[in-house]
């Protein structure tokens, strides 16, 4: 029997001891920088010419280490051993590979703060969020343990007097585990441990800006008695690797998070039938957010500000379910505005390695030149209260940003940016500003701040997003408690960390027998 799932607790770094553990695992990490990372194929490690390059995104001279890459011959040869293993690997018996979750959960947790440590040097984020991205990966190898044990026998049908019927699951096949880079860990751990649990075998195709927090879970899984070959770790880049692999005809399925803009081609490239195809493939893509806080008239408005600031500045906007649009009855709109503002000028912006980091860098170049693009437009379409400036002297650094009177179909309101930025409109009544929040073509996270029942019942009626939270923030979603996935362009909602996850990586087979 195993224990009962509860959800990893999170580190207290107001305790001494736990704020000079970590410490000491980042000094640690650092001389782990400028490592070369091989492929791993079966087992086998493969290094390659060519290299991606993982630096540290608060300080750019920082190399974290050299990561070979993926081209499509190795993508062949990897998709031709996960096929062969697929033969074996799934006939075994379900506890033996839940165990191995176990055991590589029980892993992760002895050595947490190296993977802490890791999380702020490869992904930029606070020590809070570092330690809840560690906290999550070994929520996801423990929860989805228990589910397959869960689902190992199939499910209750009827039989009759003259046969015995069954219904008991079978895995997919070849997976491909695309995983972005904000949830480093955890999302990336997720969803290749769970295709595995279930009995499939796996191509791990990890973001390029955070290739190497995949490879330390490889050596986790292997030395938690995962055989060679069931997952595999072919980082690459998407349109090369990453096509040629959602393209294959001997690809089951794909198991994907990220944007909606590499989410929708995915979806579109697999439902081509190619030669020699023999199934439907199936996609499980979990994409991008837009996600609004509404704050009612009868409502706690220090506690609405307190939320809204957190979610939309935590990891510095850049979560799926980060806050970024804010509708405010119109009574308590300027109280309101007022109240985070102040609260986003306290915010700190700076190196992630200090302990008091409220806010790191944004992930890299890129994105950073994405943010104050839109800081540019936001200036255009509404009127800028706080924030609207970036430093990329030594990271990428960009300050909270706060932006009011926005009409709710600006640019601003409706797009996502994917950094910390939020904006601010008005709503006559609760009607109309439950209106103005399903206005978007997301659906992902959302939460209601009131004191009326009815509008708590009206909401969770008519906010149409995948998870709606009341009289808190929008983010923080654990593992078991708030299955996560969103609706519309948010994706196909198939509730990571919830019971009914595990079956899209599986599929049911009856049988009858007559008596
Ligand atoms: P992204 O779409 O740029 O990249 C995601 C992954 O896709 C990466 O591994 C990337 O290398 C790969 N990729 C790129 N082009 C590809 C191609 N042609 N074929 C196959 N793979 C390809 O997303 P990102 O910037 O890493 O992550 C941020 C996005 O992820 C945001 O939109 C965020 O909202 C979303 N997200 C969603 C959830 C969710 O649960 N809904 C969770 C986290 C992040």
């Amino acid at each position: 029997m195993v224990t009962p799932y509860k959800h990893e607790p999170f580190t207290d770094f107001t305790i001494e001891e736990n704020r000079k553990a970590l410490e000491a695992e980042l000094k640690k990490a650092e001389a782990d920088f400028g490592k070369e990372y091989p492929l791993i194929i079966g087992g086998e490690r493969i290094t390659t010419e060519e290299k991606i390059v993982s630096y540290n995104p608060a300080n750019k001279s920082e190399v974290i280490g050299y990561v070979s890459k993926a081209n499509q011959e190795l993508a062949e040869k990897a998709m031709k051993i996960a096929d062969e293993t697929f033969e074996w690997w799934r006939k075994t018996n379900p506890e033996m590979r839940a165990d191995i979750l176990f055991r590589a959960a029980a892993i992760v947790r002895r050595r947490k703060h190296e993977f802490t440590a890791h999380l702020v040097k490869e992904g930029g984020k606070p020590w809070k969020e570092a330690d809840a991205d560690t906290a999550e990966a070994i929520d996801f190898m423990e929860y989805y343990g228990r589910q397959m044990l869960d689902l190992k026998n199939g499910e209750e049908i009827n039989s009759r007097e003259i046969e015995n019927n069954r219904l008991h699951y079978i895995p997919l096949g070849v997976g491909i585990v695309i995983s972005p880079w904000n949830f480093l860990f955890a999302i990336m751990a997720g969803t290749t441990v769970a295709p595995m649990v279930t009995g499939n075998t796996v191509l791990l195709k990890p973001a390029s800006t955070t290739p190497i927090i995949a490879y330390k879970l490889m050596e986790v899984l292997e030395e938690a008695g995962m055989p060679a070959g069931v997952v595999n770790y072919v980082p690459g880049s998407g349109s090369e690797v990453g096509d040629y692999l959602v393209d294959h005809p001997r690809t089951r399925f794909i198991n994907f998070t990220g944007s909606r803009e590499v989410g929708t081609r995915i979806f579109e490239r697999a439902a081509v039938v190619q030669l020699g195809q023999k199934w439907l493939k199936r996609t499980i893509i979990e994409m991008g957010g837009k996600d609004t806080i509404v704050v009612d008239d009868n409502s706690d408005l220090e506690l609405a500000a307190d939320a809204i600031t957190y979610s939309a500045f935590g990891f510095s906007g850049q979560k799926c379910s980060a806050c970024s649009r804010v509708v405010a009855h119109e009574d308590i709109y300027d109280d309101l505005l007022a109240r985070v503002v102040e609260k986003t000028k306290e915010v700190n912006v700076q190196d992630p390695t200090r302990h008091d980091t409220y806010m790191g860098p944004v992930i890299d170049e890129a994105a950073y030149n994405k943010i104050l693009d839109y800081v540019e437009i936001g200036k255009q379409e509404g009127r800028l209260m706080a924030g609207g400036t970036g430093d990329n002297s030594t990271g990428w650094f960009v300050h909270p940003t706060v932006f009011a009177d926005l009409a709710p179909d600006s640019r601003i309101m409706q797009e996502e940016i994917f950094g910390p930025v939020v904006g601010f409109t008005k709503a006559k009544n609760f009607d109309e500003a439950i209106e103005i929040a399903n206005n978007t073509e997301y659906g992902l996270t959302g939460a209601v701040i009131t004191n009326n029942r009815e509008h708590i019942e009206q909401a969770r009626q008519d906010f149409h997003v995948g998870n709606l939270y009341f009289n808190r923030g929008c983010t923080a979603a654990i593992v078991g408690y708030h299955p996560f996935g969103g609706f519309n362009m948010s994706g196909t909602d198939s509730k990571a960390g919830g019971p009914d996850y595990l079956s899209h990586l599986m599929q049911p087979k009856t049988t009858s027998e007559m008596l």
